[in-house]
């Protein structure tokens, strides 16, 4: 077991998203930046880019997707086939765990509408409690804090980094041995405290301006 916890951001994109600018390359260089030990790459309803840095990066590469299922974003940790976007949350979670991943609950505050129902609150594995691109970001957090303590579910962060600049913003720091399959079971038994603080308003007017672009295209 290491001395110090990992320091993970748990919530990267890259330019496999339709929506985010990071290169492969631009992934290691600002992670080493940040110190950190490594990142999930967690692309919209892909594993490319994934799959593609974990075979040529000396960085932890957790092989994720965040999955656009019917009420939300599930971000399936440790899945090497992408999850099919669309389906019901139920069917998403269980979907992600046949194929031996944990299902974590994206940015729940912002994108649960109606909230978090009784009968799929079991089948979640953690919550992403701080996610850098939250607004306002310490309601959200506070919220998504509670969300997790009453349902009992493990804690997790992630910068849901979009440029290269804004990854490492919020990580989360897990005892575990630099392994995978040790920092995807650590998570779930809760040896992960998350971390972080909310991307710049120069980032936040930045990306929304990008985005209005990409509409009108
Ligand atoms: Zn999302
Ligand atoms: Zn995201």
């Amino acid at each position: 077991m290491n001395c110090l916890p990992l320091k993970m951001d748990l919530h990267v994109h890259t330019c496999y998203s339709y929506d985010a600018t990071t290169t492969l390359r631009e992934v290691v260089v600002y992670a080493k930046k940040r110190g950190l030990d490594g990142v999930a790459i967690t692309d919209h309803d892909t594993v490319e880019g994934a799959l593609k840095l974990a075979q040529k990066s000396n960085l932890l590469i957790v092989p994720c997707v965040e999955v656009t299922t019917q009420r939300g974003h599930v971000l399936a940790l440790n899945v090497t086939t992408p999850i099919p976007p669309g389906l019901s949350l139920f069917e998403t979670i269980q979907r992600i765990h046949e194929v031996g991943g944990i299902a974590v609950a994206a940015h729940p505050t912002a994108v649960y509408k109606g909230g978090l129902r009784r009968q799929i609150i079991p089948s979640f594995d953690a919550v992403e409690v701080i996610n850098s691109k939250t607004f306002p970001f310490f309601l959200s957090t506070y919220l998504g804090r509670k969300v997790a303590i009453r349902l009992n579910l493990p804690q997790t962060a992630g910068s849901d980094a979009h440029h290269a600049s804004e990854i490492g913003l919020a990580y989360t720091l897990i005892e575990a041995d630099p392994d995978i399959d040790e920092i995807i079971r650590a998570i779930k038994r809760g040896a992960a405290v998350p971390v972080g603080k909310p991307i710049t308003w120069k980032t936040r007017l930045q990306n929304a301006m990008s985005s209005l672009k990409r509409r009108r295209m």
